[in-house]
């Protein structure tokens, strides 16, 4: 497995799961629990810790009974049951570690893939420190900017859909209460001016709730996606700057624009975000996921902009779905790969183009409609309610 983020550790899992023996190669040097965003969850994202482990939903996520709209006031417009779940990345990473961890999974820090090769029925990698190891079949689950990918499907490039999502979290207590009262026990969202932005509770280790937001914003001016995307350091991204590396300047000017866009809870929510981070949103449609003794899941696979919210849950569906067609030793390593590849295409490219429509409704069309269901749902819309 090259990657050890959700997709890897959901993939490395599940494979444990059917009596293969996995090692994840995961480039950074620390777990990664810091990464400060929220997971949407979906039934295919829980499965294997609520079925496998026999974990409770409330170990890893919070639930909230209301969809919200506030208006530019801040006042509610509309509101509406909803089911949806909410995980910290940190509580799904854990969990999932510690349970690759029980099943006798390998996870390796500091192993960086540089070069990987089909020879017969071995797949082989090569790494950063000059080292390789090879097995019968390796798994890309190494993010949007995939190496692996590039190595075996060169001309796949991301496609820039002309807006970025700014993100961050801020611990609930930290919120003035007028602020806070208008958010709570809900999703909320805000329709703007060809602009849209949401938030959710999620719950950190310690217990402590914080907030989550996403704020969809369009590009319209040449090279502003450039400056977004240059770091403290001077240090040009490709598609997204970490927390804390956002350059000082861009994060008071989004404050200052909070203010004059978002309704008062949200500019105060957005405001008092120390570190938010910004993503350049993409479309990432590969034609095939297997090369030989290769296969691509995760955002290494099928990149779809986050609007259906299902990017970790289409990870954890295709490695379930993987596992399975793995498991029958009757089958050939190649025809199973094979019939896996055909389901997880169709899976990856209609979630695709459904999240792409959701963006061009809100950030070009502006026809997202005041109180209309999100569009959360890996294959359907509505299938990420609990
Ligand atoms: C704004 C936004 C909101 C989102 N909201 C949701 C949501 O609500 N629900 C949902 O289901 N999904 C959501 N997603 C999608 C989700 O974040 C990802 O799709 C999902 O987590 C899959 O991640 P991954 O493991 O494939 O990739 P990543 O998390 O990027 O992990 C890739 C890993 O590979 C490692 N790596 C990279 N290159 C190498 C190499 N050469 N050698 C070794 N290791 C390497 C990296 O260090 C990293 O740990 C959202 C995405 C965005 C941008």
């Amino acid at each position: 497995m090259v990657g050890g983020s959700l997709a890897g550790l959901s993939a490395a899992n599940w494979l444990c799961a059917t009596g293969w023996e996995v090692d994840v190669l995961e480039r950074a040097c620390e777990p990664l629990v810091d990464r400060g965003a929220g997971i949407v969850l979906h039934p295919a994202t829980s499965r294997f810790l609520t079925a496998q482990e026999g974990l409770a939903l409330d170990a890893f996520s919070v639930a909230v009974d209301h969809l919200r709209y506030l208006g530019p006031d801040g006042s509610v417009v509309t509101e509406r049951e909803s089911r949806f779940r909410f995980a910290a990345y940190g509580a799904l990473y854990r969990s999932l570690r510690r349970s690759l961890e029980r099943r006798g999974g390998r996870y390796v820090h500091g192993a960086r893939v540089t070069a990987v090769r089909t020879a017969g029925r071995t797949a082989h990698v090569a790494l950063a420190d000059g080292t390789g190891t090879s097995g019968q079949l390796l798994v890309g689950a190494d993010g949007v900017h995939s190496t692996v990918r590039r190595l075996i499907l060169p001309d796949v490039e991301p496609e820039l859909g002309g807006y970025v999502a700014w993100r961050g979290v801020l611990d609930e207590d930290e919120l003035p209460a007028h602020a806070l009262r208008p958010l709570e026990r809900a999703i909320t969202y805000t329709i703007l001016d060809h602009a849209h932005i949401l938030t959710y509770p999620i719950q950190a280790a310690d217990g402590r709730m914080r907030r989550n937001w996403v704020w969809y914003r369009n590009l319209t001016a040449p090279g502003e996606l450039e400056e977004l995307l240059r770091d403290r350091d001077g240090e040009r991204h490709e598609l997204s700057v970490a927390a804390g590396a956002v350059r000082q300047q861009l994060v008071a000017a989004l404050a200052a624009e909070a203010d004059r866009e978002l309704p008062p809870p949200l500019a105060t929510l957005v405001g008092r975000t120390a570190t938010p981070f910004v993503q350049a949103m993409v479309d990432v449609t590969p034609p095939h996921l297997v090369v030989g003794r290769v296969c691509l899941l995760g955002d290494a696979g099928f990149v779809a902009r986050p609007h259906a919210a299902a990017g970790t849950a289409k990870a954890a569906e295709e490695a379930w779905l993987l596992a399975q067609a793995l498991s029958d030793p009757a089958v050939e390593l190649e025809e199973a790969l094979a019939g896996w590849e055909r389901g997880a295409l169709d899976l990856g490219s209609a979630l695709v183009a459904r999240s792409r429509r959701a963006g061009e409704r809100a950030q070009r069309e502006g026809s997202w409609n005041v109180g209309e269901p999100p569009p959360f749902g890996l294959r359907s819309t509505g299938d990420s309610e609990y």
